[in-house]
């Protein structure tokens, strides 16, 4: 399996997955012109990926869900209160190839599975995703909440993982932001800090082979003090990395 983050943040998600015999793609954040081009530069074409599977009702996961259908005939996998959520906030344009399934579903794409796991986030129904293939898993966890009570125990089944690494508590204690939507951030439907996915790694991440920092703030973060923050508490033992908020990633084998 070989994973590829095509940009990662509140400017917009979306990672390639692929497997023996299925393409990818989580989430639709960024343009289709992004999109076709990153994966391009990597030698992939985006009108082979077999699905495009929805996380949350975020624009910076759901915005182009409409334009990767139609631009490249891509079916979309939602669940029902996702979709309904984003529509009543924004047009996504005619939609014809939807395949809905419920959070906690497990998907399968021939031998792939993906099984979704419900989140407390503040979306509607909001999922973070395991993809398991040939007795390898990855996992995709971001826009989490909070370390809910199953996450760590499913971090600990993962070969590979991007991990949310939102903030770093300081920058967001000093930073700009309004209090209200520091206390958001940081709250139980918000996003993971340094602090906490180093922690929850170190409790749980014994049997990771790489950790990708993934959906990293703009404002309250950098690469250099995330990967800092994770190298304090976990040593040199897993191989980590950054998920641009800017540029397609390498590819990662799981
Ligand atoms: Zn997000
Ligand atoms: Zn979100």
């Amino acid at each position: 399996m070989i994973a590829i983050s095509l940009q990662s943040g509140s400017n917009g998600n979306c990672i390639y997955v692929e497997t023996e015999d299925a393409r990818l793609l989580f989430d639709a954040g960024i343009s289709g012109v992004k999109a076709e081009r990153r994966l391009a530069k990597r030698g992939r074409e985006i009108r082979d990926v077999d699905a495009v599977i929805i996380s949350h009702d975020h624009a910076d996961h759901v915005g182009s869900a409409g334009i990767f259908q139609r631009k490249f005939a891509l079916p979309v996998w939602i669940t029902e209160p996702t979709l309904a959520w984003t529509l009543r906030r924004r047009d996504l344009g005619r939609m014809s190839r939807i395949h809905y399934f419920t959070s906690g579903q497990t998907l399968s794409f021939g031998q792939t599975r993906v099984t979704t796991l419900k989140t407390p986030h503040e979306g509607v129904d909001g999922v973070d995703f395991v993809i398991t293939s040939r007795g390898k898993r990855l996992g995709i966890l971001t826009d989490l909440g909070h370390a809910f009570p199953g996450l760590p125990e499913t971090l600990a089944t993962l070969d590979a993982v991007f991990l949310e690494s939102n903030y770093d508590e300081e920058m967001l204690a000093r930073g700009p932001y309004p209090p209200a939507l520091k206390a958001r951030i940081r709250g139980p439907g918000g996003h993971l800090s340094n602090e906490e996915a180093a922690a929850l790694m170190a409790t749980s991440g014994n049997n990771l082979r790489w950790a990708c920092l993934a959906h990293l703030s703009e404002q309250n973060n950098t690469p250099e003090k995330a990967l800092a923050t994770h190298r304090r508490l976990l040593g040199e033992s897993i191989a980590l990395s950054v998920a641009s908020r800017y540029s397609v990633g390498r590819p990662l084998k799981v």
